[in-house]
């Protein structure tokens, strides 16, 4: 009744016939692809609030950079469904991204802003790095599988992000081009910690390193630089995949 209706008023108007139709076409898919990405953005609100400054992360640059990063764009396919949930996920080639506490974590402890030149050694999907990055820090972050490293630059050129480099190497290494760091974030666990890492830290700077055996939990550590000292302290038990050495 009411489309004919339409139809009927439109024919004193013929050159509206042509965009009509047009936006019954259109319309039911636009309003499709807004309503998916208002829900991921409802996912991600709750994310920050139930798993993140619930559990007492306060510093407002990493809440910020939690909330504006799309972490679904970073999961495979078939993982979007679960990428707001509490836990870290398969990225492929045997590796994870982090579950989003422990990200917020480290984040907050080396407390990102657009002064300080940050390192990242394990790239995977580029979701720690993008977070570091949407902070407005400079970012480098090194990854040891190429599939991974062109993954995650591709999808980081297409979020935007331009305060970001990566490079496809040795982590052990770090990234001596652009050192010294004024933090360095590990995000897979080594036996020891390596010492060009050391090397490569800023005087008062901090690196944040999973430290212990694959097998086993193991410990987040907290290394301050101080003129040519350094402090280390365990911050809790933690379970990230292993460091590992290109052949
Ligand atoms: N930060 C990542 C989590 C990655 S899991 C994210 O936000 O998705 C750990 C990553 O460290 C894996 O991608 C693994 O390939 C990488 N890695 C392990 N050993 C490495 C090394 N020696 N150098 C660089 N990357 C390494």
């Amino acid at each position: 009744m009411t489309s004919n209706f339409v139809v009927l008023a439109m024919r004193k108007h013929w050159c509206c016939v042509p965009l009509f139709a047009l936006s019954l076409i259109i319309s039911p898919v636009y309003h499709v692809v807004l309503s998916q990405d208002d829900q991921r953005t409802i996912e991600r609100r709750a994310m920050v609030d139930e798993q993140i400054i619930a559990r007492g992360i306060k510093d407002k640059a990493t809440i910020k950079a939690l909330l504006a990063v799309p972490r679904h764009q970073f999961v495979p396919s078939n993982q979007i469904a679960y990428a707001y949930n509490d836990r870290p996920l398969p990225i492929g080639f045997g590796q994870t991204i982090s579950q989003p506490y422990i990200v917020a974590y480290m984040t907050e402890l080396v407390a990102p802003n657009p002064r300080k030149k940050i390192l990242e050694v394990g790239t995977g999907s580029g979701y720690q790095a993008a977070v570091l990055a949407a902070t407005g820090a400079q970012v480098f972050s090194v990854e040891v599988i190429p599939e991974l490293a062109s993954s995650a630059r591709q999808r980081l050129i297409q979020l935007g992000y331009k305060n970001l480099k990566i490079l496809n190497a040795d982590g052990y290494f770090g990234w001596p081009e652009f050192a010294p760091f004024d933090a360095i974030i590990v995000t897979a666990a080594a036996a020891s910690i390596p010492p060009p890492l050391l090397e490569q830290l800023a005087d008062g700077g901090k690196m944040v390193i999973p430290v212990g055996s694959p097998f086993f939990v193991q410990t987040l550590m907290q290394i301050d630089k101080k003129g040519d000292q350094f402090e280390s302290k365990n911050l809790m038990p933690v379970r990230f995949v292993p460091f590992r050495r290109s052949e």
